[in-house]
């Protein structure tokens, strides 16, 4: 069946065939407990499948069959992990199709960008994989007396927190390098969102991974995903999600002093200078914030923009704004929907108290629904104009399709402007002036930075945030560092 085959099957019935029933544990998907939830399609606000609410007992087998897999696996040669990781890749291309399909009917998103977030996620195994047997350490120099030498050795079990808004590639850029530096995995979708990660569960066994390497629960946050906080078998915790939980799971982990990796939210700016091109500002700034429904933690939600060039790139900007079409992720959109019915409500939220202030909204500014079918959650792309630094639009991380533009004058200004606020996970910088680029990029306090193209980069490099966007880096060499811990080893050669 081609992709299109699968997506107008679901259509037409509202169901999707196979679907796991269960968590994935020790290799298998495991009868659950009764207790079920209903997940919904947000391109329809219909549900249309049940998955599992996972106790403590279930998340106890869980790290149970991790702690037992994770003991052989960092025997296992660099050599045949890094063998095993490129099955994965390959398993996950096989699969690309039905995968893309039950991301898009889990979280909203449209085809295009789940057929993307899979590739993402395959490429993550691959890169990985080639990591698996290049984890070297160094000798030191400490002068004839001694020999001496690091060795970079796994964690053990690692647990995962898994958000909504890309459920498979979060998956991918934490299992990937896990399993790469000898670690075992359990892992705890969203709430909204607990499909992708059972099916890739199943879709690594397939390939090879060894029982209980890669374990799934599913459940509420405050159920499953506290007690994988407060267990001292898990010994690094990556979470990804918003500040507050973040903070919460941080003081769970503090007793165990378990490690962590936060990735949480952004407001992060796109800077567009005078002498840049308007309509390259404009179309980097369109796709920075209305990609997957500006549900994204490093969406370019700000734009700051000189006063001289401000009122091109927004008529440009506006004009492509009012044109998107929202509709169901599966009939190629220009963009999806809202993953859930509170999300939703949130960002109207939002948008409602900015009218309210007497914000300058240049276009959309409420709820929509799919323009086919008259159903769905979904928000109209969004820009509010001329924002001073302290407004909540300006402050708040909205998580949704609404840009909050600033304008300045000075690359003094700029700077600040961008500086000020709680977050610092991405920038973008528009300019033809090279010089001004890399000063304006040393004097930003975030994680990454790029010039001339919002979303330049890849999985190759480093992300993570500074402030309350996080700490420790995912992707790139450095994912690897928070699922290895060093050794030094020194030797005395006196005879
Ligand atoms: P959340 O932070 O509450 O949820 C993220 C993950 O944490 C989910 O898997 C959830 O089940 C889990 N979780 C929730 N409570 C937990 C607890 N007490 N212990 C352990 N795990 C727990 O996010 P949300 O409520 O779904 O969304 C709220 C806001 O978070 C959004 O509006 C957005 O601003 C932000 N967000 C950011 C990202 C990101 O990529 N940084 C992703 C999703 C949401």
């Amino acid at each position: 069946m081609t992709v299109q085959d699968i997506a107008q099957d679901y259509l037409k019935t509202g169901k999707l065939a196979c679907l796991p029933d269960g968590h994935f544990i020790d290799g298998r998907i495991t009868a659950a407990s009764n207790r079920k939830m209903e997940s919904f399609d947000p391109g329809r606000a219909e549900a249309f499948a049940e998955f599992s609410l996972g106790t403590e007992a279930d998340m106890d087998r869980a790290i149970e069959a991790a702690e037992k897999a994770a003991k052989h696996w960092r025997q296992v040669a660099p050599g045949e992990r890094c063998r095993i990781l490129n099955a994965v890749a390959r398993v996950l291309r096989e699969n690309a199709d039905r995968l893309s399909v039950i991301e898009v009917i889990d979280s909203g998103k449209t085809l295009a960008e789940a057929c993307g977030d899979v590739q993402a996620s395959a490429r993550l195994f691959e890169y990985y994989a080639g990591a698996a047997d290049k984890l070297d350490g160094r000798s030191v120099n400490l002068g004839p007396a001694y020999t001496a030498f690091t060795v970079r050795e796994p964690v053990g079990v690692t647990g995962h927190i898994i958000p909504w808004n890309y459920p498979t590639s979060t998956f991918a850029r934490g299992v990937a390098p896990a399993l790469a530096a000898g670690c075992s995995v359990v892992a705890k979708p969203a709430e909204t969102t607990p499909f992708t990660a059972l099916v890739m569960a199943e879709l690594l066994s397939e390939a090879g991974v060894p029982d209980g390497l890669v374990n799934v629960v599913t459940g509420l946050g405050t159920d499953v995903g506290a007690k994988m906080a407060q267990d001292p078998r898990i010994k690094q915790l990556t979470f990804t999600g918003s500040v507050t939980t973040g903070v919460d799971v941080a003081r769970m982990a503090a007793p165990n002093v378990t490690r962590l990796t936060l990735e949480l939210g952004g407001k992060s700016p796109l800077i567009a200078f005078e002498d840049a091109d308007p309509e390259k500002v404009a179309d980097g700034a369109y796709w920075a914030i209305f990609s997957n429904s500006g549900q994204i933690c490093s969406a370019g939600s700000r734009l700051i923009v000189h006063k001289s060039i401000r009122d091109e790139v927004l008529a440009i900007l506006a004009d492509r704004a009012r044109k998107i079409k929202t509709a169901h992720g599966l009939t190629a959109p220009d963009m999806g929907a809202i993953n859930s019915d509170l999300h939703l409500s949130r960002i109207k939220a939002h948008v409602d108290a900015a009218k309210a202030r007497g914000a300058n909204i240049l276009t959309g500014g409420d709820v929509t629904t799919d323009v086919q079918t008259g159903k769905g959650w979904f928000f109209q792309p969004t820009i509010i104009a001329d924002l001073e630094p302290d407004d909540p639009a300006v402050q708040e991380e909205i998580f949704g399709p609404v840009l909050a533009v600033q304008n300045f004058e000075t690359e003094e200004e700029a700077v600040a402007l961008a500086n000020g606020t709680q977050f610092g996970l991405v920038a973008g910088v528009y300019t033809n002036d090279v010089g001004r680029s890399m000063r304006v990029a040393a004097a930003l306090d975030c994680g990454q930075v790029s010039v001339n193209d919002y979303w330049a980069g890849g999985l190759e490099l480093p992300f993570g945030g500074n402030k309350k966007s996080g700490y420790g880096r995912e992707k790139g060499w450095e994912g690897l560092d928070a699922y290895t811990k060093v050794k030094s080893i020194t030797i005395s050669n006196a005879s």
